[in-house]
């Protein structure tokens, strides 16, 4: 039986054109599906679409068009990279597609039946520009130096949480045995701090 290799690219907002930065994750990854399948691997190699977001709806509210209408417009643009990057045989996935809602709420309900996600009230400051809370150390008088032009929004909400430190012990313990489960090792101390 062959060895299976899983490698996925960011998945990258609709929200703007795709660009020559994603051309260059997309392609790396190719290249690396390509040596895997080389080298006998079964390899499933990933990308897509991210169709979510403030950011998302923003742009198709100003286009004048229903976010599912853009976001399918949107997909379109990124799925042409294919035959013309010469990606070998990606699998393409929307996080508007169906399996994946499915997959996505699945995760959630059993997060939520073991009492790993929780609610609480929040308020932040939030750049639309970035998609990003942002601290005040971040900011330029009052605004992100990424996007001077755009208003910082303060956002209170009630909100979910992911109980991330209910994992830092099995994780931390996960770690010690396979010291080569996250590589290189300088991302390795970047996550454990
Ligand atoms: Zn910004």
């Amino acid at each position: 039986m062959k060895k299976p290799f899983y490698i996925t690219t960011t998945l990258p907002y609709v929200n703007a054109d795709p660009h020559i930065g994603f051309a260059m994750e997309v392609i790396r990854a190719d290249i690396i599906a390509r040596w895997k399948r080389e080298q006998g691997f079964e390899v499933f190699f990933n990308t897509g679409t991210d169709e979510r977001g403030a950011k998302i709806f923003e742009v198709a509210k100003k286009a004048g068009q229903k976010p599912q209408v853009y976001v399918n417009e949107a997909a379109k643009k990124f799925q042409t990279l294919i035959p013309l990057l010469n990606l070998s045989e990606p699998n393409f996935i929307r996080t508007t597609d169906l399996p994946h809602i499915k997959a996505a709420g699945e995760f959630w309900r059993i997060c939520a039946q073991n009492g790993h996600i929780y609610k609480k009230p929040y308020k932040i400051k939030y750049c639309v520009g970035c998609e990003l809370e942002k601290t005040d150390s971040e900011l330029v008088n009052g605004q992100c130096p990424l996007h001077p032009t755009r208003k910082i929004e303060e956002i209170e909400e009630e909100n979910y949480f992911f109980r991330f430190s209910a994992f830092q012990k099995p994780l931390l313990a996960l770690y010690e045995k396979y010291p080569d489960f996250v590589v290189p090792a300088e991302r390795l101390s970047e996550i454990k701090s």
